[in-house]
């Protein structure tokens, strides 16, 4: 689905110095490589505070730590994501209550937001699914509305840019109170191991995110709050400031994939292509056909026997895992979600394609679907 090889070759000289001074350093934790590239990154995202964190599953765990909820608050979460999203708000004894999702966009639906409000609702997760934003325009009118702290899972949407209903152009994952990514070495933005970050542009909730990350430590062994271990490794951090000077350019490769893709199954009968929303530049982490007539799982099977990778993002909607079965939801009755659930699949998508490679996959999609 990625060919992380290729790309790290465009980069190699660059990358293997910025490795080999952090060794030559010792300078594995906290070096002055993360404080760089956390200044790097507030610049690119017009943002005022970055912490850097382990993983993105810690970023949303983090978050939802730093804003004092308790057990069984309810936090509102779509039920179509990577399960990370969701397992944190359950590790910290909050209730996920699982929403709808849009059918063209994949991301949360705003009604099902406003639905699903009780008193005890105390946040919302939008997740920019696939590269795409959440219809973030509305989501902060319900929060506001409500009351409500929004975090941002922009684990898929690094560099994508946002719309404001005043004008402005922001990026995901710096709309909310609080933005999470991760640096998994295929995300957008990824690193070459394990990574996380955390965004927000409050004061007061950066100092918490920060202690928190850090053992709940406000000086050195003291210890005001309940917090975790969670830290970027300055290797990762190397390899981060010089990959986010790729990132642009690493976006428009990822949207050229995806316009050729268009370009071929925008006719193609039963076959729906990703919809561009509006008021959002879509990054293209995943390109997602949606197979209306067609057999799905047999797609996925053809192309594999044909040394043709594709993935279904996701089988198992979150409200239908174990995990959650105490919570009495895998009862939802979610369709738009069990809908795409069986229906999409998503193609290869990277920086490095190469054109013989985008034909082939093509061709081989199209014999399926006319046969
Ligand atoms: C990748 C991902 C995460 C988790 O990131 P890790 O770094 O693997 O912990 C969370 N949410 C979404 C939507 C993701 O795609």
């Amino acid at each position: 689905m990625v060919d992380l090889v290729s790309q790290y070759e465009k980069i190699k000289p660059a990358i293997d110095s910025a490795i080999m001074d952090v060794i030559q350093n010792a300078n594995f934790i906290n070096g002055s490589e993360v404080t760089a590239f956390q200044e790097d990154l507030k610049e690119y995202l017009s943002v005022k505070h970055v912490i850097p964190c382990a993983n993105g599953t810690d970023a949303l765990q983090i978050a939802m730590m730093a804003l004092d909820l308790k057990p069984g608050d309810e936090v509102i979460t779509p039920s179509f994501t990577y399960i990370a999203t969701t397992e944190v708000i359950a590790l910290l004894g909050l209730k996920p209550v699982f929403v709808e999702v849009n059918k063209d966009t994949f991301c949360v639906d705003a009604a099902s937001i406003e639905a699903a409000i009780t008193p005890k609702t105390k946040a919302i997760v939008p997740v920019h699914l696939y590269g795409q934003a959440a219809d973030m325009n509305a989501i902060m009118d319900i929060a506001k509305k409500y009351n409500l702290f929004v975090i941002e899972d922009n684990a898929q949407a690094i560099g994508s840019d946002y719309h404001l209903t005043d004008g402005t152009v922001v990026k995901t994952g710096t709309i909310g109170d609080i933005g999470c990514t991760s640096f998994f070495p295929s995300k957008n933005l990824g690193c070459y191991g394990d990574g996380g970050a955390i965004f927000t542009n409050n004061d007061e909730l950066a100092l918490k995110l920060k202690m928190i990350a850090n053992h709940g430590q406000s000086k050195k062994y003291y210890h005001d709050v309940v917090g975790c271990n969670s830290r970027l490794d300055t290797i990762q951090a190397a390899v981060l400031r010089i990959k986010l000077r790729q990132l642009d350019n690493y976006i428009d490769a990822r949207r050229d994939v995806a316009d050729y893709y268009d370009g071929f199954f925008g006719a193609m009968k039963g076959v729906k292509i990703p919809v561009r929303s509006h008021d959002s530049k879509h990054v293209f982490h995943q390109y997602t056909l949606t197979l209306e007539g067609h057999n799905r799982d047999g797609l996925n099977e053809y192309l594999a026997e044909r040394d043709i990778p594709s993935m279904i993002y996701y089988p198992i909607p979150a409200h239908r895992q174990k995990m959650f079965a105490s919570f009495g939801s895998g009862d939802l009755i979610l369709p738009v979600t069990d809908w795409l659930t069986e229906r999409v699949i998503s193609l290869p998508i990277h920086t490095e394609m190469q054109q013989e490679q985008l034909e082939l996959i093509t061709k081989t999609v199209a014999e399926y679907i006319n046969n």
